[in-house]
């Protein structure tokens, strides 16, 4: 579920007048002049028993592809640096329109994931997928990120790792075997990041299911997570589940929760210092800049902390080397 709520307007159709446009060429955004959230489409056709989204809002619509990339060029030109794909499920892009070419730069483009990852990887930008359920397609855009296409991230919200709890959810995506998916992820690209959010306590989940998750966790070296304590929605067919988990088993699984995901998290950064990786600047002070790797999107994961570091600007991406590391942030320094 898209826990985003920044999005940016669809692209203008009318060429932009500057006398009497108020809203500037590249459209409203909601967000630092250097990042953009791109909304590749609307809506959801999966039915997640605690979701009450495609209620609200419908099944999917996807954007088709030469809109998008109309969008994401305009903000590239105006100075983004970062686009940031967003939907309720990304890797489902292009299904309504049975992946539906257009036309893009005089070349047809199918409104399909790989594809649209591929053009978009073209446009010289920082290019981060959110909300991308493990479907068996999504195995195609890892080799981009190991190529420097798009960003070495994907965010996966997988809710729960216990085959009785993911079934209860009704989740999407092929969930067994994902253990040795993201292995083999990992194998093609080294550095990918997996940001995850999961709910504790959800209806008929057992200590033995919630163990589980923990192991999982530890093995997939989920190094962003966010986990939420479940709370029934009106409307959603959860509600109706047996099982309810009290409120005190709750608290103790989240917190439990949390402090194996600050381990798994201190333990991958730690790894990292010495490297020299590439960060963006999102602000600067008097004192120093604050920034984020490739491995953080922004407002949601750790940052990278530039001490002292004043001439540089937002939006500007340099070459550090990691010092030091904690649970969730880095300390470096200007190579
Ligand atoms: S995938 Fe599930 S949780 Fe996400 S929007 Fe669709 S129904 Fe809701």
């Amino acid at each position: 579920m898209s826990r985003l709520s920044k999005r940016c307007m669809p692209p203008r159709r009318q060429k932009h007048d500057p006398f009497i446009d108020l809203v500037p060429a590249e459209g409203l955004r909601l967000t630092p002049r250097h990042y953009a959230y791109l909304k590749i489409s609307e809506g959801c056709n999966n039915r997640c028993t605690f979701c009450i989204i495609p209620q609200l809002r419908g099944d999917l619509k996807s954007r088709p592809s030469n809109h998008v990339m109309t969008e994401a060029e305009r903000l590239v030109k105006a100075g983004v640096k970062e686009l940031l794909v967003i939907s309720q499920d990304t890797s489902a892009y292009g299904l309504d329109l049975k992946y539906a070419e257009s036309q893009w730069k005089g070349q047809p483009l199918p409104a399909r994931f790989l594809p649209l990852c591929e053009a978009l990887g073209e446009l010289g930008a920082w290019v981060r997928l959110h909300y991308v359920y493990p479907y068996p397609h999504v195995d195609t855009v890892i080799p981009l990120m190991a190529e420097g296409k798009l960003l070495p991230y994907l965010d996966i919200p997988f809710q729960h790792a216990s085959p009785a709890v993911l079934k209860a959810m009704r989740r999407p995506g092929n969930q067994e075997k994902t253990l040795e998916r993201i292995r083999r992820w990992r194998d093609v690209c080294p550095d990918l990041a997996i940001r995850s959010t999961f709910i504790v306590g959800f209806p008929g989940e057992t200590d033995e299911d919630f163990e589980l998750l923990l192991d999982w966790m530890r093995e997939a070296e989920l190094a962003r997570v966010g986990c939420f304590r479940y709370e029934p929605v009106d409307g959603a067919p959860a509600n109706d589940l047996e099982g309810a988990v009290p409120q005190e088993v709750k608290d103790e699984r989240w917190h439990r929760f949390m402090e194996t995901a600050k381990e798994v998290s201190e333990k991958r950064l730690a790894k990292i210092v010495g490297r020299e990786i590439d960060v963006i600047v999102d602000e600067v002070d008097d004192e120093g800049a604050l920034a984020r790797s490739k491995w953080d999107a922004p407002e949601i994961d750790g940052s990278v902390f530039l001490n002292g570091v004043t001439d540089v600007k937002p939006g500007e991406i340099v070459s550090v080397r990691v010092t030091q590391a904690d649970d969730y942030d880095l300390w470096a320094e200007r190579v």
